[in-house]
């Protein structure tokens, strides 16, 4: 599932090649989309400003209209050259935005939705959301603020809830955790506000790391055991996530999996470097 940063590095690339373009051409299959092409065109609008807000991307056209995108589990955005072969099939094609010299493609794209800058703040999920750690007005304290408001729920769903803290998925959830010594099944009020503090401030240590330009890492926490292949093997990068019954990197214990939260999202833990509540 696409994280914070995932979505940030999507709407920088894509705002590098869209904005300040006139839209020549819009695509969906979407019937609310298609009804508000119809009504008031997307063709001729300019591309104003594309960008990430926790996992909402936002994409502002001229004229007042912003697209809001969610990518939940599979949807992608894809930039293409005009007639440049797609990497995806065109039936899972939802959303296509051309311009002059490139074309947005939004594959599987679960959620949409065209909005005014009113009424965005009038959408719960984008009003709602907690301080964004890749945001240029990101609030640290407000975020430690936040997470210790949620006392009765365990600091492993705490870091997912998107209205205390944006941005943070599964992996990052269980990254960050592991490196601030903490248990995920932890109630949040029986942390300390710098333990919180900590963990939100590596929580922006690592999405930085991973939005830096230039960066083509999807994520990666652990800088060590480098490959003599010399490639980046996704399951090298990881310190915890995805990695149950796999030795610790730091201590040699089994790494813990289990289901945690009202979704049940999968939480890998070590249980010496992070000692503390049991599960439930
Ligand atoms: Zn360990």
């Amino acid at each position: 599932m696409p994280e914070g940063d995932t979505i940030f590095r999507a709407a920088r690339t894509l705002h590098r090649a869209l904005a300040g373009r006139v839209v020549t051409r819009f695509e969906s299959v979407f019937p609310q989309l298609t009804r508000v092409d119809v009504d008031a065109p997307l063709a001729g609008r300019v591309v104003e400003l594309i960008e990430s807000r926790g996992k909402h991307l936002l994409i502002w056209f001229s004229g007042g209209l912003v697209l809001r995108t969610h990518m939940r589990m599979s949807g992608s955005w894809h930039i293409y050259r005009p007639g440049e072969r797609w990497q995806r099939p065109r039936h899972e094609m939802r959303i296509a935005i051309e311009t002059a010299d490139f074309v947005a493609i939004g594959f599987s794209v679960p959620v949409a939705e065209f909005a005014t800058g009113e009424s965005l703040t009038r959408t719960a999920a984008v009003a709602n959301l907690g301080p964004d750690p890749l945001s240029n007005r990101f609030d640290a304290a407000e975020a430690v603020r936040r997470i210790r408001a949620r006392e009765d729920i365990e600091i492993g769903d705490a870091l997912l809830d998107q209205s205390a803290i944006a941005g943070i998925g599964n992996v990052y959830k269980s990254e960050v955790l592991f490196l601030g010594g903490v248990n995920p099944f932890t109630r949040t009020r029986d942390l300390s506000s710098e333990a919180i503090s900590e963990l939100v401030s590596i929580a922006t240590r690592l999405m930085r790391a991973n939005t830096a330009d230039g960066t083509t890492a999807a994520i990666a926490t652990y800088a060590g055991l480098r490959r003599t292949t010399g490639r980046a093997d996704p399951s090298a990068r990881l310190w915890v996530y995805g990695r149950a019954a796999k030795p610790c990197r730091r201590c040699g214990t089994p790494i813990s999996r289990a289901k945690q939260g009202s979704h049940a999202r999968s939480t890998y833990w070590c249980e010496r470097c992070q000692p503390g509540r049991e599960q439930r």
